[in-house]
């Protein structure tokens, strides 16, 4: 009540949530009561929590923030919304997000821009925005968000609280809406690592249902929390302090590095040479997984179907036009091109040859450092519109975050600072499936 309140209040204000799902929760914390009162419950039974609009939910429509979904209501729910449920979890809603996740400042949701909570002109990040701006408003305790390209960490950073994206293959997939298969990975938002930690040990399973799904025992997240930083070797990149970084970003970033030497971990600067080509690799491959992703939305199976078709042409053509936004329509275009025949080997077979040599880079730096530190973003949040009318500054924002999800590594962003009071975020890079030591890490800063 105290949760459904404050979204009562205040969510006029950001548009944070696309749908809550009052009564739902309501009963569910009863039960989580009598679960409580039974002495079976688990530690996040009878915790608020909100679902990005990505992840199917039975029964309670799942938009994906685009018109074309914006009357489906979906006969399952995805692994990790069924994992919280039964872990006796509560959903407060379902939460604002860029049209099919494709976006960094929310501006481009069917349902109106998120605005941030430190400051209403400006953006909140996205793609998950609204899960960012909830949380930091402090309209849910925690959230689920997903990120393909820095969609957890650019927004945690804008926002001011923690994100966390595992390595590629730890979150089940099923259910949540593609939008490039070999990249997108869900993952937890919260205001602490801690509170990231608990929601990894639920939200982490093999699932037999996604066949990228990763079968290894889930850890204890929380177990390594306390761990001493001593000896700890991090990694700086000099790549990511280039130019096009905010100068006050940069200085909240290396005062936290400086943070780290006093707890006892050493730095050492490491590069990682092809970070240039993640941005224009990551433009071939997400577009193209894309396209191909979304030509399901014909206007037949389900979602958005246009009047009076006159023949089917007509209606996928109509269907597709009436139903996608604009900057969904630019990433079908540029990814149907670049897998066309006589185009194929020029731009998608390259831009796979480069995102293995943007893993190698990775590969070779965790010989020599535990985890990787950088700023998150390279500016803090920026008013509505700075950036709308042009794509490429738009891309420009998750420059830091995009080459983990081309190697399949796990990051995190944790607040560092301010900067004219707007939050800024360290990243923290992991090796693969290093989530402990990455919470480690971000718990004993926070
Ligand atoms: N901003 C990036 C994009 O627009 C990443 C989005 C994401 O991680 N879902 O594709």
């Amino acid at each position: 009540q105290h949760f459904l309140g404050r979204i009562k209040a205040m969510d006029g204000q950001y548009n944070s949530f696309v749908t809550v799902t009052e009564d739902a929760a309501l009963a569910k914390a009863a039960a989580a009561d009598q679960l409580r009162a039974s002495g079976n419950s688990t530690v996040l039974c009878g915790v608020p929590i909100a679902h990005k609009d990505i992840f199917c939910t039975n029964g309670v429509r799942t938009s994906c923030g685009s018109k074309m979904l914006d009357n489906f209501v979906p006969p399952y729910d995805a692994t990790v919304v069924d994992n919280f449920s039964r872990a006796g979890a509560i959903v407060l809603g379902k939460t604002n997000m860029d049209e099919f996740a494709m976006g960094s400042s929310n501006e481009t949701s069917y349902y109106g821009p998120v605005k941030n909570p430190w400051d209403t002109n400006c953006v909140p990040g996205g793609s998950s925005g609204g899960s960012a701006a909830a949380v930091a408003a402090r309209l849910t305790p925690a959230a689920t968000a997903t990120d393909t390209g820095g969609s957890i960490r650019q927004p945690a950073a804008l926002c001011g609280i923690t994100g966390l994206k595992p390595t590629y293959g730890r979150v089940s997939r099923w259910g949540m809406i593609a939008f490039a298969s070999s990249l997108d990975q869900g993952g937890p938002m919260a205001r602490t690592a801690e509170d990231c930690a608990l929601m990894l040990n639920t939200m982490a399973s093999f699932d037999p249902r996604d066949s990228t799904s990763i079968d290894r025992p889930v850890p204890d997240y929380t177990a390594e929390l306390q761990n001493s930083l001593q000896g700890l070797k991090i990694g700086v990149p000099k790549e990511y302090f280039s130019e096009g970084l905010d100068s006050g970003t940069e200085q909240a970033v290396r005062d936290a590095l400086a943070e780290y030497e006093k707890l006892g971990a050493q730095l050492l600067e490491i590069s990682l040479p092809h970070s240039h080509l993640a941005v224009p690799a990551y433009y071939v491959i997400a577009p193209a997984e894309a396209s191909a992703n979304l030509s399901r939305f014909d206007g037949v199976r389900y979602g958005y179907r246009c009047e009076d078709p006159k023949d089917l042409r007509d209606l996928y053509m109509r269907t597709r036009g009436e139903g996608f936004g604009d900057e969904v329509k630019r990433r079908i275009l540029v990814g149907a091109y670049c897998l066309s025949a006589g185009y194929y080997d020029a731009y998608y077979r390259k831009a796979q040859q480069v995102r293995r040599l943007i893993k190698q880079d990775f590969v070779d730096a965790f010989k020599e450092v535990d985890v990787i530190m950088g700023p998150t973003s390279p500016s803090p949040a920026f008013a509505f519109g700075a950036k709308g009318n042009d794509p490429v500054a738009m891309y420009l924002e998750d420059i830091y975050t995009i080459a983990t999800n081309l190697a399949g590594l796990p990051g995190m962003s944790v607040p560092c600072g301010l900067v004219d009071n707007k939050p800024v975020g360290l990243q923290i890079i992991g090796d693969y499936f290093d989530e402990g030591l990455m919470l480690n890490v971000a718990h004993q800063f926070q």
